[in-house]
């Protein structure tokens, strides 16, 4: 069995404020004079049945997003993040962020983003991975919100902005709201990418794919109880970004074994493991590979091929996305 830290990874599902480290959030908190829910400061897991519950983490998340105020404290953040990627095997990765979160504190939604930008180059000069950045809104913007939102990642698009995110609670907004948008963010050359079959069903997923040109999708776990679903998915070879360790303490799934990979890579549609929000949940990127090696019983050859196929949805340039190829031949003919 190879070490799973050494495979060539790209991570493409991994939410700004989630990707932060506890200590760092509570070192944020102390020096801004805010108190962190218990649950966070002591990252309890045991979700009980409020684990169920879609506002405990928002909740949580919320929280935390309290503590990032300034430039320095998102550099910071990212600086991490991205060292807690190459420790992991990473290669590549894309952080998604909704940049009206933190438009207060730093002047503006341009001001955010340019701030945010710079902080991933810095973080790539020092760390040596590739970060492009997901400009994202939530399902519950207004369609005028999403279209101002694309039109800052369009206008970023050569600057390392790579996508257009829709995320939070799917069941807060409609796609019809967002295809205008999607319009704005396709014609950039951006890639769409909504959270979506989490609680709602593969109708929801479809729409998202049909609608707004969809190349991939954040979870759309429930997608795998519909074989017509699945072979559209097949057909377009839309990937899935799965987060195994997303789904249990929000009760969609009941255990993980049920984390639908094997579903997904049976049908032909294509699969990247992502974290989501270690800082939530508690996992970070290897952790993700290690569940579906000791869970599922991947063995290396299977692992190498998730690891494909992250790298093949993955929007880096063809000399990161080359490299990382190469590196995982090599892991798995080692
Ligand atoms: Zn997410």
């Amino acid at each position: 069995m190879r070490e799973l830290r050494t495979l060539p990874k790209a991570h493409l599902h991994l939410h700004f404020t989630g990707s932060a480290r506890l200590a760092t959030i509570q070192q944020l908190a102390d020096q801004y004079g805010i108190s962190l829910p218990p649950a966070l400061a002591n990252q309890d897991f045991d979700w009980g049945d409020r684990g169920q519950d879609w506002s405990y983490f928002q909740n949580r998340y919320d929280a935390a997003r309290q503590t990032i105020r300034s430039a320095k404290d998102i550099h910071r953040i990212i600086r991490e993040a991205a060292e807690d990627d190459v420790m992991e095997g990473s290669g590549w990765l894309e952080l998604q962020v909704d940049p009206s979160s933190y438009a207060r504190h730093l002047g503006g939604v341009n001001p955010a983003v340019e701030v945010m930008l710079e902080a991933c180059q810095d973080a790539s000069r020092a760390t040596g991975i590739g970060i492009g950045l997901v400009l994202a809104v939530s399902w519950s913007a207004s369609p005028e919100h999403a279209e101002h939102i694309a039109r800052v990642a369009a206008r970023y698009a050569h600057c390392g902005v790579v996508g257009f995110g829709i995320s939070n609670d799917e069941r807060l907004g409609e796609p019809d709201n967002f295809v205008v948008a999607s319009h704005i963010a396709r014609d950039a050359g951006l890639l769409v990418t909504p959270h979506t079959g989490f609680y709602t069903d593969y109708r929801h997923v479809r729409r998202c794919v049909e609608l707004l040109g969809a190349r991939r999708i954040g979870h759309g776990i429930t997608a795998a109880l519909s074989s017509r679903t699945l072979d559209m998915l097949a057909q377009r070879q839309v990937t899935m970004e799965i987060c195994p360790t997303s789904y249990l303490p929000l009760g969609v799934l009941s255990s993980l074994r049920q984390v639908p990979v094997t579903t997904f890579q049976q049908a032909g549609v294509p699969v990247a493991l992502a974290a989501d929000d270690p800082l939530i949940f508690g996992t970070r990127l290897v952790g993700q590979y290690e569940i579906m090696r000791s869970v599922h019983g991947l063995d290396d050859q299977a692992l190498a091929d998730l690891a494909r196929q992250a790298v093949c949805a993955a929007t880096a340039p063809e000399e990161v996305a080359g490299r990382l190829r190469s590196g995982i031949d090599a892991w798995v003919g080692a």
